[in-house]
């Protein structure tokens, strides 16, 4: 019998996750032919939502837990999570029921015809504002246009992940996280499927327009480096103009035959000044790209089939 991780990091979550098990357990319950084991992830919560957990796992042996030693943030508790998991292929879903347990069955029905990575994407959001829509969705077509790896557009962390993925996933292990972006970098079979999101079932978010910043520049930072070469860029038009203007104030030293004024000569020495150190930033910048790529240490492919005489580990 196949294994399915369920895993749920969960944050300070004790008024969501009585509704989360019972609807967890009355689906899981209801889909025979796998075996379930829902992983919870505390995130180093404040308040009982790790004795809550744990009179839960009393209950029922299926649901399991790993306690972090504080909080280190839902990307990490993530990777945890993906650590810990035992099954055949896992689930990541939200403590606080955005995410609907009832389309698990549609994301396993996806996997057994041959999807590595079944995601929910959102058709509507419930219980958000337009403001933090409208940034996500905007955020969404810049970072598409900084990176060659295609981004899928309104998902979020709600999907399924084939054993394949997991593996892989487990193998990028910078620090500084978004799953975003790994999700897209590994690659292999993706298919979509729609869902409404609905709005949080109790506790409040653990978001704010400080998280959505720091989010948006984890985002960028970690699937390109193309910032860095914004300084390499500027210094073009400085030049531009340094050249300009040097033919501008020679020109009208020989033929109106004024002598080259002082303002004039500063100005050129300024805009030479200013153009070099910005020059010599984006060069520093793109040494600096490259050092990032390289401490990332990320496998260079990953292989989805190979076909061939030689023999070869499988995993
Ligand atoms: N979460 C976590 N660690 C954190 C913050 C959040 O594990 O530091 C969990 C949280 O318990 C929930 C999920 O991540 O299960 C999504 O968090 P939230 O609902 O606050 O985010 P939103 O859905 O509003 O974007
Ligand atoms: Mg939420």
């Amino acid at each position: 019998m196949k294994k399915i991780t369920i895993i749920v990091p969960a944050y300070n979550e004790e008024e969501a996750l009585p509704y989360l098990y019972e609807r967890l357990t009355k689906l899981i319950n209801s889909i025979q032919n796998y075996e379930f084991e829902i992983l919870f992830i505390n995130d180093g919560s404040k308040d009982k939502t790790l004795e809550i957990i744990k009179d839960i796992r009393q209950k029922d042996e299926r649901f399991c837990y790993v306690n972090l030693s504080r909080n280190f943030g839902k990307e990490i508790a993530m990777m945890a999570g993906l650590d810990y998991a035992k099954g055949d292929a896992v689930i990541f879903i939200d403590a606080d029921l955005q995410d609907p347990p009832e389309l698990i069955p549609e994301l396993i029905k996806y996997w057994e015809e041959g999807y590595d990575d079944v995601y929910a994407k959102r058709k509507t959001r419930q219980g958000e504002t337009f403001f933090k829509k409208f940034t996500s969705k905007m955020y969404y077509r810049v970072l598409q246009k900084l990176t060659k790896v295609e981004i899928q557009q309104d998902t979020g962390d709600f999907r399924l992940l084939d054993r394949r993925c997991v593996n892989a996933l487990k193998k990028l292990r910078e620090s500084q996280r978004s799953s975003k972006s790994m999700f897209s970098w590994i690659g292999y079979n993706k298919k979509e499927v729609l869902f409404d999101r609905d709005a949080r079932i109790a506790g409040k978010t653990k978001w704010n327009y400080k998280r959505l910043v720091d989010l948006a520049i984890d985002g960028i930072t970690s699937f390109t480096t193309s910032p860095l070469r914004l300084s390499t860029y500027i210094s073009i038009p400085t030049f531009m103009t340094l050249g300009i203007y040097f033919i501008y104030v020679i020109a009208k030293s020989f033929v109106v035959h004024e002598p080259i004024q002082a303002f004039q000569a500063i100005i050129l020495l300024i805009l030479f000044f200013s153009g070099i150190q910005i020059l010599l930033f984006g060069i520093v910048g793109e040494y600096l790209g490259r050092i990032f790529n390289e401490t990332k240490n990320r496998p260079l492919y990953l292989v989805d089939e190979y076909n061939g005489e030689k023999e070869r580990n499988e995993d």
